[in-house]
């Protein structure tokens, strides 16, 4: 059977413990490969090598650090099949997916942030006729990267592409449930000519590599996605070393329709932000709160649409959904659905495991697609992040309300509005506890846009200038102009 093994200096290294863990295919439900079970032994191996190259990288010019990251972006693309195939086994998504998405943002970060550097600029403020202020920005150092399960490669290099960037050395941690890609990535890089020990890549569960990450006294900065209990101990234990901090976290999004909106365009929308990735998006609306007038109709068309969807072998070319990441969250999935029945829902579609659809597949996991409604829109169940394939559809009469009910959980990542009244849809957005608003549109993105949530959806924010600006220092200089 295969064995990943941590980057450390540029060498693939076995865990100091020596134990392994098996990596399991969602679809199958079968162990396919093993990695390391590592510790905060492997830890401090790779801050040494991390120390050891970080200053050397910090001084490469701009323009040639970003070469290495555009080479690392076109041998991303080279590998797109390669990639995309590893990450559909590791995670359960459809093959189609992968390659439409995963992979293809993969290189995209690397791009993006490697060009951006070329473009750097950096303020001055000038106190006539006393002085002059200018500000450097400087690498943090050695910074942490630690990425969920849920869009590996995609989440991963999102952190990782900017930390480069601006002269880090890194220590990162894909997650344990997918750790494929993140150790393809680490062959890539050395092939695009990253210096050994910038990247270094750790395997193994979030309490014992990720934990001794957060904890390590020489890494400045930790970079975090991934659910809110898991960004609050984080926070806990990063807080009284005074480290940057940027968390990236759950969410609960609302998807509001009004009576006014492009009925088809918000339907088709809704399907795909409800159950892209089976659900498994931090960004997915899987609360769905709709204006009274056009409720019923809207969610009947819903509801035929989605049980219309094809679950099923991550292989085949035609389905919309495989399987879920693994059957421990197949089966908290299931518990949610238990607890939307509980408080009283009614569901439409889905609900249960789908019937087995292939041999190859029976041991996998996999959940249909599911509509409740009938819940108060502030129950437990609209109210709880699920990160599967489960939306509720709950009506409202006013913009009053939708607004009270969208923003009634405790998270605040992304929301949806679909309305054609312009004033409407910017005062409503302007109203949302959210850190993104998609209006009339869903996951269209602009790397250059501030990415992340407000409330218990996370601390700070990744993307463009913010990630840029997290990563690195800013220091004062002020100079005296007069004698
Ligand atoms: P998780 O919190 O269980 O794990 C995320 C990563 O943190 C993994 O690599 C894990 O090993 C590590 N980890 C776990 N405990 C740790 C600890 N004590 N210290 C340090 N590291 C630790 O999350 P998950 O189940 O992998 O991912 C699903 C969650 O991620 C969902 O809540 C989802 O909403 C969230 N998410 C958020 C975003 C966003 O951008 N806001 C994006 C994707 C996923």
């Amino acid at each position: 059977m295969f064995k990943i093994q941590n980057l450390i200096g540029g060498v693939l290294t076995a865990p100091a413990s020596g134990n392994y863990m098996y990596s399991v295919e969602p679809a199958t439900g079968t162990g396919y490969c093993l990695l390391p079970d590592g510790d905060e032994r492997d830890v401090e191996a790779a801050v040494e090598a991390a120390a050891a190259a970080q200053a050397s990288w910090a001084n490469t010019p701009a323009t040639d650090r970003a070469m290495v990251l555009l080479r690392l972006a076109s041998l991303i693309e080279r590998d797109l099949e390669k990639l995309a195939q590893a990450e559909s086994i590791d995670n359960g998504k459809p093959l189609r997916l992968a390659r439409a998405i995963d992979i293809p943002r993969a290189a995209a970060n690397f791009r993006f942030f490697a060009t951006a550097i070329m473009h750097e600029r950096s303020d001055a403020h000038l106190m006539h006729p006393t002085a002059l202020n200018y500000t450097l920005r400087q690498p943090c150092g050695i910074v942490g990267c630690i990425s969920p399960w849920n869009l590996p490669l995609y989440l991963f290099t999102w952190k990782i592409a900017p930390a480069l960037a601006t002269g880090n050395a890194v220590v990162a941690k894909p997650s344990e449930v997918t750790p494929m890609t993140a150790h393809m990535l680490g062959a890539l890089a050395a092939e695009a000519g990253l210096p050994a020990g910038v990247l270094n890549i750790l395997h193994g569960t979030g309490l014992k590599i990720g934990a001794a990450i957060v904890a390590h006294p020489r890494i400045s900065a930790i970079s975090f996605t991934g659910g809110t209990a898991t960004g609050a101990s984080i926070a806990a234990a990063a807080a009284p070393m005074f480290k940057k901090l940027s968390l990236e976290l759950g969410g609960k999004n609302p998807n509001l329709i009004f009576a006014d909106a492009d009925f088809d365009r918000a339907l088709d929308t809704a399907v795909a932000a409800a159950f892209t990735n089976q659900g498994e998006i931090c960004l997915c609306g899987s609360r769905i709160l709709v204006e009274r007038p056009i409720y019923e109709r809207f969610l009947s068309a819903f509801a035929k649409k989605v049980s219309q969807l094809k679950v099923g072998d991550p292989n085949d070319p035609a389905v919309d959904q495989g399987a879920i990441v693994s059957n421990d969250h197949l089966q908290k999935i299931s518990r949610a659905v238990d607890l939307a029945r509980s408080e009283g829902g009614f569901i439409h579609c889905g609900g249960r495991v789908p019937p087995a659809f292939n041999e190859r597949c029976r041991g996998g996991s996999f959940y249909q697609p599911t509509v409740i409604s009938g819940l108060p829109a502030l129950c437990r169940t609209n109210r709880e992040e699920i990160f599967g394939p489960v939306v509720t559809v709950t009506p409202f009469d006013d913009e009053a309300e939708a607004i009270a009910h969208a923003n009634g959980t405790d998270y605040g990542l992304a929301s949806l509005v679909w309305t054609n009244d312009l004033n409407r849809a910017h005062r409503v957005a302007a109203r949302l506890d959210s850190g993104i608003v998609w209006i009339n549109c869903w996951m269209v993105r602009d790397l250059r846009t501030p990415f992340g949530g407000m409330k218990h959806s996370g601390v700070g924010r990744e993307g463009g200038d913010e990630a840029l600006r997290f990563f690195t220092e800013a220091k004062n200089v002020c100079l005296r102009l007069q004698p």
